[in-house]
């Protein structure tokens, strides 16, 4: 018998903000592992919407890097800047649906308001304070065509939302608790990441995303997302985070950890390779 072809479909999705280290390249070894070992396709999505931080030198750099290591994927790669028009639906529809407003509040006045720092500390953003909100049901005003205000969506408070990751196990995380309203559109009129990265996994039928453990807490707000747009929910992965020897995550600070400096000096892919399969 014939088997049947794997529907497993997972990306990779660096960002082009600086240059991959090691921490990238272990994720993103799992997740083209994963990808194999089930026999499906894996894409390349160049997440590039962060137009102050945004380099071409770096998507050519990440480029290289990912060849170098041995990386294979469905050509060819997807980037988020010429998706503008599926993420403008997406607003749309949250638009119409009522579940988003636009928020005048400084990034100052958030974290004035929300006081301590929630669980989830300084690497994530404070709970939007719900008294920050128009009363529900106040009448919303167009979108219009280009956005200068920053629109956020109101999360069902007190409704506990849970995955099982593939990686770290059952997750769970309560909204307006552990998270808040959250940005879907920048006042700069770009899309969030979160908006971003929710159309696309379902644009491009993910069926399983492989990430780092940094974005456990993003999954809460995408799932949201995937509801709201009426998509189904692909499967998560989480991958524990590359520390350094003074137990920080490895940043794009980290430049001796640079795919390009280990390269420089002497490692080769196997070698580099061979230390994931251990850890
Ligand atoms: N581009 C994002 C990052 O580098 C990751 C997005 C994702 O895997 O969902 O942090």
């Amino acid at each position: 018998m014939v088997p049947s072809p794997s529907t497993y479909r997972g990306r990779l999705a660096p960002s082009p903000t600086g240059l991959l280290h090691l921490g990238h390249a272990r994720t993103f070894w799992i997740a083209a592992e994963r990808a194999r070992r089930a026999g499906g396709k894996l894409f390349l999505r160049n997440d590039d919407l962060d137009a102050i931080r945004f380099r071409l030198d770096f998507v050519a750099a990440m480029l290289e890097d990912l060849r170098w290591l041995g990386f294979v994927w469905e050509e060819p790669m997807v980037s988020q800047s010429e998706h503008r028009a599926l993420y403008r639906a997406a607003l749309e529809k949250l638009h119409a649906s009522g579940l988003i407003y636009p928020c005048t509040r400084s990034r100052r006045d958030v974290i004035e308001a929300a006081g301590a720092p929630h669980e989830g500390g300084a690497n994530d953003e404070p709970v939007y304070p719900p008294q920050f909100r128009p009363p529900a049901g106040a009448p919303l005003p167009p979108l219009g065509e280009k956005i200068t205000v920053n629109w956020r969506i109101r999360v069902p408070d007190g409704e506990t939302l849970a995955f099982n990751d593939g990686g770290l196990g059952p997750q769970q995380a309560v909204a307006g608790r552990d998270f808040g309203d959250f940005l879907v559109w920048r006042k700069d009129d770009v899309p969030s990441y979160q908006l971003a990265c929710v159309v696309d996994d379902a644009a491009m039928d993910i069926t399983e995303v492989v990430r780092g453990a940094d974005l456990v807490k993003s999954t809460f707000r995408q799932l949201l997302l995937f509801r709201a747009l009426g998509h189904a929910t692909p499967e998560f992965h989480h991958c524990p985070l590359m520390l350094d020897d003074r137990g920080e995550r490895l940043a794009k600070r980290h430049d001796a950890l640079s795919l390009r400096a280990m390269r420089e000096s002497g490692l080769t892919p196997a070698e580099i390779i061979r230390g994931f399969a251990h850890s």
